[in-house]
């Protein structure tokens, strides 16, 4: 391909509306435009690379022994209805009505059209295990839609299904995603760690993202400094000591605390740690009153609460019920007489001496103890975990990072098939319900994810396996017979050895081309040029780095050809096994 055949917008500047180097990268290399918030158009290049992630994911799934299928993005209503999700998916579903008034929605994700299918479809335990994919455009109505293709209205997805007759050989279906996820981000020369996840308004009982770990991601990660353990924060978990009962606390005593109806002002007037005052939330779970007790420097990860209790939905309760079951206003909520459910952290357990609200205005309590003076129905884990507290594998310390979710596998389990009553026959001639995982990559957030990770000062450093074109080759005096004749039969025997080259056939200076070259990131640079030329050689450089070498005319097309060769076996952990 020829770069005035083309169509590549690069830009000098920084895009105003861009916050992250992926979005700023992908606008001046000329790969995506914006339609309007959200909604991006692929140009050729950002195409280009597109299609070769989806390849990449593709031969993993088939390789994995799922089957590509394709579902429409429009879905009828009544699917939704029947799992909940109608309601529960909220304003983020695109919703619309057909000319006959029926409601349909764009499709977020397809596990009602999918059940659905795979209900009416399969009925005996002969037909399973089945896992179903498809890579498709998906819809979110984003309230912020930002950070480009991180977090558009409308993206591409790659979706699987799997179904399975029992719980264990659910778990072999979801070791083969979570195999072939490994694999498949590797081959797209990306790092990422699988990070153990809250399963969220999806529902389900297990699941891992794969995580691209950089400071620019949206998602907190806790890792461990030393082992390998790694949760998404709302799921992370922490290791606490508690420590042995108290004998000997002094009695509960009343303090004076004049409008200090928050922790920082109780721990300023008594000054004394937040982390030595108990924070007490009251929380609406199911209509139904509950209390939640943490540490005063924590906040209620109502995540875990909501699990604990096994409710449906949970808020906090609104001031008239807090003043009726504290008998106090907002801000004096304490643990000591309270007639609600009372859940409690763990780092509370035994807790002793501390200061809490005493139910009343203006009042907070000294030397409380809560295993003598609080009815605590359960101690539970219940607050995010932190920077520095203790791993609960390896009691080493945690680390708090961020990272960009390219991929999500989620063990699913009966939510869906007891919904739709997706049956088989098992060997008996019994009807037993079948057990799904659901397994997600979004493949355009994997493109920019890739493109936050690799690249530099100068622009992008694509990985070989999915660069728009793996070569780009640089006609430094396009109006030379010589330096033409060499580039158009250099472009001949390299596309025919299955190597894709773009040449820059512009009649540029040869600066603005470099600059494009490094800003584009082809992965290898061959440069042209009359001068070198005339000595029988043409210069390679590779993007990622290192000196360029001179390699003669003759046998060039051989040279570069093993170099991109290397440098895409490099990426493939299949290739080299
Ligand atoms: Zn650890």
């Amino acid at each position: 391909m020829r770069w005035t055949r083309t169509l590549i917008p690069t830009l000098r500047e920084d895009p105003q509306d861009a916050e992250i180097d992926s979005h700023k990268l992908m606008l001046r290399a000329g790969l995506i435009r914006k339609l309007s918030g959200g909604l991006y158009i692929f140009m050729p290049l950002g195409l280009r690379a597109l299609k070769k992630v989806e390849a990449i994911v593709r031969e993993e799934m088939d390789r994995a022994g799922a089957l590509e299928i394709l579902m429409p993005a429009l879905q009828p209503a009544e699917l939704w209805e029947k799992t909940g999700r109608l309601t529960t998916m909220g304003p983020g579903m695109f919703k619309l009505k057909d000319r006959q008034d029926r409601l349909l929605a764009l499709g977020p994700t397809h596990e009602e059209v999918v059940t659905d299918l795979i209900t009416r479809e399969i009925n005996s335990y002969r037909q399973l295990p089945c896992t179903v994919y498809q890579i498709q455009t998906k819809f979110r109505d984003e309230i912020r839609p930002r950070f480009g293709l991180m977090r558009a209205k409308e993206f591409i997805m790659k979706d699987a299904y799997s179904f399975d007759t029992s719980a264990d050989a659910a778990d072999i279906s979801y070791q083969a995603m979570y195999d072939a996820y490994a694999r498949l981000f590797t081959r797209c020369g990306l790092r990422v760690k699988p990070v153990e996840a809250d399963t969220g308004a999806i529902g389900g009982k297990w699941s891992h993202e794969f995580m691209v770990m950089a400071d620019s991601g949206e998602d907190a990660v806790i890792e461990c400094t030393a082992c390998s353990y790694a949760a998404n924060v709302e799921k992370a978990e922490r290791a606490v000591t508690v420590p042995a009962p108290c004998t000997a606390c002094p009695v509960v005593e009343p303090v004076a605390t004049p409008n200090t109806r928050t922790i920082e002002a109780v721990a300023a007037f008594l000054k004394v740690p937040a982390a030595r005052i108990v924070k007490t939330v009251i929380f609406t779970a199911d209509s139904k009153p509950v209390a939640a007790l943490v540490p005063g420097d924590r906040e209620v990860n109502e995540h875990k609460l909501l699990r604990i209790l096994g409710a449906k939905t949970l808020e906090r309760a609104d001031d008239a019920t807090v003043a009726r079951v504290t008998g106090a206003p907002v801000g004096y909520a304490g643990p000591i007489g309270l007639t609600i459910p009372i859940y409690a952290d763990q780092a509370l357990e035994n807790a002793c001496d501390i200061i809490a609200g005493a139910n009343a205005a203006d009042t907070h309590l000294l030397h409380v103890c809560i295993g003598r003076d609080a009815r605590v129905t359960a101690f539970c884990d219940l607050v995010n975990a932190c920077e520095d507290d203790i791993c609960p594998r390896c009691a080493k310390p945690l680390r708090l990072t961020r990272g960009i979710e390219v991929g999500h596998v989620f063990k699913l389990g009966t939510k869906y098939t007891e919904a739709f009553d997706s049956r088989y026959l098992n060997e008996a001639g019994k009807a037993e319900i079948m057990i799904m995982g659901c397994y997600g990559i979004g493949v355009t957030r994997t493109l920019q994810a890739i493109i936050e990770q690799c690249h530099d000062a100068n622009g992008i450093v694509w990985p070989a396996s999915v660069a728009p074109y793996a070569v780009a080759l640089l006609s430094l005096d396009p109006k030379d017979e010589s330096v033409r004749t060499a580039v158009a039969n250099l472009e001949r025997q390299l596309e025919s050895n299955g190597i894709d080259v773009l040449v820059d056939d512009r009649d540029d200076r040869p600066g603005v081309k470099f600059k494009d070259a490094d800003l584009v990131g082809f992965p290898f640079r061959v440069v042209v040029g009359a001068k070198s030329l005339a000595k029988g050689c043409v210069e390679l450089k590779r993007r990622s780095g290192g000196d360029s070498e001179l390699i003669p005319i003759e046998t060039a097309a051989v040279r570069i050809g093993q170099a991109v060769a290397e440098a895409r076996a490099a990426l493939n952990p299949v290739s080299a096994n």
